[in-house]
């Protein structure tokens, strides 16, 4: 009477058959691009899933905030899924594509780390501690500290344009026309 099926583990995020997750030698588990393999630029990498969950009720760092109060998580108790072993970086070479999608920014070819700047998705949560760490990327240029303010920085908004998270890059663009308006005056 039927056929037995074998139920498979939930899915909560996509990772591109490009990659892998394996040890850094150096912080824990990273994401790599997979010997042989070439990721274009703009390439998907990652479809992230989860639950939705208040940002202030965040416990850990198994989740990615998706606007200024929502956080999209591994739901408590499951395994982490390979998203969650994506690492910061200052020099990244991947980034968000609205809120659920991350591309690559640049080019990496196997053997390269998969990393993304957490001023692309952080900003202050009312109710929450402030948000900093320290940071030990190695990368030129390191900020040598990570805070939930980093996305308002010049440079970065510049070098990041198009790979913040949805609703930081919607916060930047909307600034940036209210400064236009500003320098422009009244008509
Ligand atoms: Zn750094």
């Amino acid at each position: 009477m039927g056929v037995a099926v074998k139920r498979l583990p939930p899915q909560f995020s996509w990772m591109s058959p490009k990659l892998e997750v394996r040890d850094t030698g150096k912080y824990g588990k990273g994401v790599f691009v997979r010997a042989g393999q070439r990721v274009r630029k703009d390439e998907m990498l990652f479809v992230m899933g989860g639950e939705v969950i208040p940002a202030s009720s965040e416990v850990g760092d198994h989740g990615v905030q998706i606007s200024e109060t929502m956080v999209l998580a591994t739901p408590n108790g499951m395994p982490p899924t390979e998203a969650d072993f994506l690492n910061h970086s200052c020099a990244p070479n991947a980034g968000f594509r609205g809120q659920i999608m991350v591309v690559a920014m640049s080019m990496p070819t196997g053997g390269a780390q998969v990393t993304f700047d957490y001023a692309m998705c952080l900003h202050p949560i009312d109710g929450a501690a402030r948000y900093e760490m320290p940071c030990a990327c190695g990368a030129k240029g390191c900020r040598g500290v990570i805070t939930e303010d980093d996305w308002k920085r010049p440079d970065l908004q510049r070098r990041y344009d198009g790979y913040f998270q949805w609703f930081l890059q919607e916060k930047i663009e909307r600034q940036r026309r209210h400064s236009r308006t500003r320098k422009e005056g009244p008509r």
